[in-house]
């Protein structure tokens, strides 16, 4: 079954009685378990749209999407943001982290939201994972924005979602931490978990193993990568430091 499957996606910014912005065209594709989805397109193509959509934080105007094979659309505001939180792990290009909050705590929370048992044991994990250890105690201001990112995979990861959800995740990172952030991607992919991340930029699309380009709303390609493009071998090349990844 697909992880991900949506079916003619049509979505329209109302503005006014006569002015509608047609954000999705009809937009049709699926991603298997395992998958490493690039999402590339100029700007206002419709990703942002899209990737509201794929995360259930908005309903598409017309068209189905099935997420491990459930419907959507049927389902109401509570139960549509309980299967986010457990489903879907979110890295935004903005972090998005609570700015008094310790990196343990960012990471925690959405283990508090969904009730679970040793939150602070899977926070510690998923930040070791990531290779903050030496940095549970610190808050974002305390960290450099290549760590913060880190901390915000480390806050998808923990509640083992099926599917990671990266919105421009290196847009903000200056070369060698977008390379690290590539590289924990780039694990956790091979790791089995499923990712779909958008990006306007060719060499970070490039870390995927598929590419789906969209323009005005519609998809215009979809290939896999051939010329695919590896961080570790990237990051070696820019001299070591210490890879940000630990096996647990
Ligand atoms: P991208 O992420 O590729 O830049 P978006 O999904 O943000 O594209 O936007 C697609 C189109 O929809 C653009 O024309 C944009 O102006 C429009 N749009 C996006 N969000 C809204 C909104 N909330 N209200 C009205 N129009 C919107």
């Amino acid at each position: 079954m697909a992880i991900i499957e949506v079916q003619d996606l049509k979505k329209e910014y109302r503005l006014s009685k006569t002015t509608v912005i047609p954000a999705l065209r009809g937009i049709s594709f699926k991603v298997e378990p395992g998958e490493f989805v690039a999402i590339m397109g100029p700007s206002g193509s419709g990703k942002s749209t899209l990737m509201h959509i794929l995360g259930c934080l908005d309903k598409p105007t017309s068209g189905a999407y099935l997420l491990e094979g459930q419907d959507i659309s049927r389902l109401g505001d509570n139960e549509l943001a309980r299967l986010r939180n457990r489903r879907i792990g979110f890295v935004f290009q903005n972090f998005n982290l609570l700015a008094r909050n310790t990196a343990l705590e960012n990471v925690e929370l959405p283990l508090i939201y969904s009730d679970h048992r040793a939150p602070r044991d899977l926070a510690l994990k998923a930040l070791i994972k990531v290779g903050l250890k030496d940095r549970l105690y610190h808050r974002p201001n305390e960290l450099s924005i290549g760590q913060q990112q880190r901390v915000a995979i480390a806050r998808a990861l923990v509640t083992d979602p099926a599917i990671i959800l990266a919105d421009e995740p290196t847009g903000n990172l200056d070369t060698r931490s977008s390379e690290e952030v590539l590289f924990l991607i780039q694990e956790l992919n091979r790791e089995g978990r499923t990712i779909v991340m958008v990006t306007h930029e060719k060499d970070v699309a490039q870390h995927a193993k598929r590419l789906i380009r969209i323009k005005d709303g519609q998809i215009v390609s979809d290939e896999p990568i051939k010329d695919r493009l590896d961080a570790s071998k990237i990051l070696d090349s820019l001299g070591k430091g210490g890879i940000p990844f630990e096996n647990i």
